[in-house]
């Protein structure tokens, strides 16, 4: 099945999407990025070409958005690594076969290990569903290693933050790419019913009050689907911009307003709709708690837009204004 509410596939169901980012980028990345060759034979083969599920598991009860500050502990015990600790909201979690999981060696140091969880059958390791309201078919789970030995060849090579952050562009990305599915299928829905339902002797859109909104989600959608466009074009052209921090920037950006327009769009779409916005045959598709949900995935919008505004606002002083201090006299 490949929702719990449909046999067949929701064109911009956002949830599904989740899914498929999860197994996709946020697992696949970065097993692409730091592994070897053995590595990604056992671990990214089964995820990328056949089929099974992959899931990324780095926030936990305390770490949210400072996820510097994550617990979990990875003991280094002879060739085994010994995980303890919980992990929550981690997508695709309750039926992932390979986790890559964030934690912290004996040293402090952060790391990357890939679990396998024997189809969820791993010794020690449990995992629960989140219950959510929206995003459902993303299976936001809860997992608790309770010491669960992991092979210390397991271990992806590297500094954990540095394999967490490097799949950030692309995530970013491939979240706009959902946000604006979800906000054009919202727009269409709103768009269809102002233009055929009749009140008051009149179409809907012949009202401005109901034409102004959509009509400017419409040309915020274009504009972001033509920096999306190119975005994607570039990184397909050139790989290497994984790690350029202009187009980290970009993205970031990108995720901050697609998802907006996505929760935004959703809001209208109720109000034109009227009473029929709230029946589940319309509810369900079009969901307003699913885009709710992603103004915090992928990392929470307000602190986006707080370390893109410091990067707007960043402060480097002149050479006069450094040279220009009044010398000190050493008496
Ligand atoms: C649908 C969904 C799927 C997810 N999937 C995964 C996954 O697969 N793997 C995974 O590891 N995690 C996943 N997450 C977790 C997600 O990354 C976190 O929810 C996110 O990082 C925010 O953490 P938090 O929920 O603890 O919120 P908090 O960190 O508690 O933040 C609460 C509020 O405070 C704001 N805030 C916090 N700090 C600041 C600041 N410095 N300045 C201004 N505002 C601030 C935030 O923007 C937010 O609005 C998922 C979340 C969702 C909703």
């Amino acid at each position: 099945r490949w929702s719990e509410y449909s046999e067949k596939y929701i064109a911009g169901n956002y949830s599904i999407e989740m899914g498929r980012l999860s197994g996709g980028t946020l697992y696949c990345n970065p097993i692409n990025y730091a592994a070897d060759e053995t590595q990604k034979e056992r671990f990214l083969v089964p995820v990328a070409k056949d089929g099974q599920i992959g899931a990324s598991a780095m926030t936990e009860f305390n770490a949210g958005s400072d996820i510097f500050s994550m617990e979990l502990r990875l003991h280094e015990r002879d060739n085994k690594l010994i995980a303890k600790g919980k992990k929550l909201f981690i997508t695709n979690g309750m039926i992932a076969d390979f986790i890559v999981l964030y934690g912290r060696l004996d040293n402090g140091q952060l790391a990357a290990v890939v679990v396998d969880t024997e189809h969820q059958k791993l010794r020690n390791f449990r995992s629960t569903r989140v219950r959510t309201y929206g995003m459902t078919d993303a299976f936001v789970s809860r997992l608790i290693f309770d010491r669960v030995e992991l092979p210390k060849e397991n271990l992806l090579h590297g500094h954990g933050l540095d394999i967490a952050f490097h799949q950030l562009t692309e995530e970013r990305l491939v979240i706009s790419a959902e946000a604006l599915g979800d906000a054009m299928k919202k727009i269409l829905y709103s768009h269809a019913y102002a233009l055929q339902r009749m009140q008051f002797e009149k179409r809907l859109h012949q009202y401005q009050v109901i034409r102004f909104p959509i009509s400017k989600k419409i040309r915020e959608l274009n504009l972001m689907f033509s920096a999306l466009i190119q975005y994607a074009r570039q990184m397909d052209e050139h790989p290497e911009l994984g790690s350029s921090k202009l187009m980290a920037a970009n993205a970031m950006g990108l995720k901050i307003s697609s998802t907006e327009l996505g929760f935004e769009s959703a809001i209208h779409c109720f109000r034109t709709l009227g009473g029929r916005g709230f029946t589940r045959q319309y509810a369900n598709e079009i969901g307003l708690l699913d885009s709710y949900c992603m103004l915090h995935g992928g990392g929470s919008n307000y602190v986006l837009e707080d370390s893109e505004s410091r990067r707007f606002f960043k402060h480097k002083p002149t050479r006069r204004e450094v040279e220009d201090i009044i010398p000190k006299i050493d008496y």
